[in-house]
């Protein structure tokens, strides 16, 4: 499967690491539109939210996990951030393997 997410849970395609565990891998997005931008993802290849199956439960448990992992290791916890999936062409999704954006690090407004 040709999937860029893939490759860098695989680590052919070098990321810059914040979290990793058994399910989900953590790692700073390669054009980030604040201060703090890490993409949080399942190591399973699961499309979008569209496509979580029942089976997924404990690695998308994780993941949420991992985000609060990932926030306070990126120092935005106590003052907060926005966790986004874009999905599918409305959504501008561009990367067709779920992921959670972690933005913050500024004051964001609602359309960012
Ligand atoms: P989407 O547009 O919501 O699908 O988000 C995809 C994100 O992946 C974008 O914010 C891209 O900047 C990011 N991205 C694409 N390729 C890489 C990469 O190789 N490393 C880190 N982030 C990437």
């Amino acid at each position: 499967m040709d999937c860029i997410f893939c490759k860098i849970i695989a680590g052919e395609i070098p990321s810059k690491k914040i979290y990793e565990d058994e399910h989900v891998y953590a790692f700073h997005d390669i054009n980030p539109i604040a201060p703090s931008h890490a993409l949080v993802i399942p190591k399973k290849h699961i499309r979008n939210v569209l496509e979580i199956a029942p089976e997924d439960s404990e690695s998308l448990l994780k993941l949420h996990q991992a985000i609060g992992h990932v926030a306070r290791e990126l120092g935005i916890a106590e003052d907060g951030f926005r966790v986004i999936t874009n999905t599918n062409e409305h959504g501008q999704q561009t990367v067709f393997h779920l992921h959670y954006h972690v933005i913050g690090g500024r004051q964001l407004q609602w359309n960012m």
